[in-house]
């Protein structure tokens, strides 16, 4: 038998931790034959619904759940974790400025990296899930020196599963069925959702999503604008966000990254630029990456047209102007 896995959640007892410690604790993420101890981190005024949260698990009686640690104390939390889930952080309210939210994630994600740091265990991978999740992710790197930067990454899946969902509509065909859509840059509006590499299965063979398609107007404009603003859309439809897709899409970044990605099949993930495609070194920017033995790689080679391009640079734009405001609220 394996030995068990331990899998830190942030915010745990929040809508997104809620769906996604089942998942976890059913072996989602890690697979069917994974033991997993839960280690759930929230803050003091959370305290009693992360109790609750961990009487359900108990009272779900799953099998490959082999512990639950549900703590405030961040040093707790953090200790021998494999796997780190960071869905904690502090929301927009309204008329709150920008630079006052991004102060309390970048004080929150300050400390955070200190913990995972001194506790973790060795090769312990990051997934960012708060808002702003790519720039939380370059903090977190940044205050936590000694965890690989390869180690850390922040979710871009949800959008790029979305815009899989969206190409599977439209076409009628199994979501299963399409595969190599690309989300660049930020886990914002600005994100652009790309589709020039992206394949159907079909009966006669692997086809391009724009031949199938065939209404490039649709493709640069409704579908991208659906993609971006899906967000928006299911808030205003449940009145709450998104958190059964989020938490999902968490899974399957961490299940991709951990047992690899099919042979000619690439994701998007949230990871540290080299400068690959133009995008300035530096940022944590959503790339398509293959993964192989437990290592993401940037997939190379792609061809870029002159309107992906200028949707590739605005949201490095953006994600730069991002990045020196979190430096400015470090001052
Ligand atoms: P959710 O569980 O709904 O969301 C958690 C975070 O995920 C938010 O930052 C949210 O961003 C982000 N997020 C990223 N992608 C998505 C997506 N596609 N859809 C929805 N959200 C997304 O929030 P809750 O308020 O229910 O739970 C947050 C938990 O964090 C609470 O339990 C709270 O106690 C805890 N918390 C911890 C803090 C700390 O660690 N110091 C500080 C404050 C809160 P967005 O805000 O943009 O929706």
């Amino acid at each position: 038998a394996k030995e068990p896995m331990r899998v830190l959640v942030t915010g745990a007892a929040g809508q997104i931790g809620y769906a996604l410690v089942p998942m976890i604790a059913r072996g989602i993420m890690l697979g069917a034959d994974q033991p997993v101890i839960l280690h759930m981190l929230d803050i003091e005024f959370a305290a009693e619904a992360l109790k609750g949260v961990k009487m359900e698990l108990v009272d779900a009686a799953f099998p490959l759940l082999k512990g639950v640690v549900a703590t405030t104390d961040p040093v707790e939390a953090c200790t021998g974790v494999n796997v780190a889930v960071m869905v904690g952080g502090f929301p927009r309210k309204e008329g709150m400025e920008r630079k006052d939210v991004m102060t309390k994630n970048v004080s929150i994600y300050k400390s955070q990296a200190s913990a995972l740091e001194a506790h973790a265990a060795p090769n312990c991978k990051v997934l960012v899930v708060a808002n702003p999740a790519n720039t939380n992710a370059l903090i977190l790197k940044e205050f936590a020196p000694s965890i690989p930067e390869k180690n850390i990454s922040c979710l871009t899946r949800l959008d790029h599963n979305r815009a899989l969902g969206q190409i599977s509509e439209r076409l009628n065909v199994q979501v299963s069925d399409v595969k190599n859509a690309i989300i660049w840059g930020n886990h914002s509006s600005s994100q652009y959702p790309d589709v020039n590499h992206a394949t159907v299965k079909t009966a006669s063979g692997e086809k391009p999503v724009r031949e199938l398609v065939q209404d490039d107007e649709w493709l640069n404009g409704e579908f991208i604008a659906t993609v971006q603003q899906r967000g928006a859309a299911i808030i205003k439809a449940r009145k709450l966000s998104s958190a059964l897709s989020a938490a999902s899409s968490a899974c399957d970044h961490i299940r991709d990254w951990v047992l690899g990605t099919p042979e000619g099949t690439f994701v998007s993930m949230g990871v540290y630029s080299d400068g690959s495609y133009g995008v300035p070194a530096g940022l944590i920017y959503s790339f398509p990456v293959t993964c192989s033995g437990g290592d993401w790689t940037i997939v190379q080679g792609l061809p870029i047209d002159e309107f992906s391009r200028k949707k590739m640079d605005a949201t490095a734009q953006e994600l730069s102007e991002e990045k020196a405001l979190a430096y400015s609220c470090l001052e």
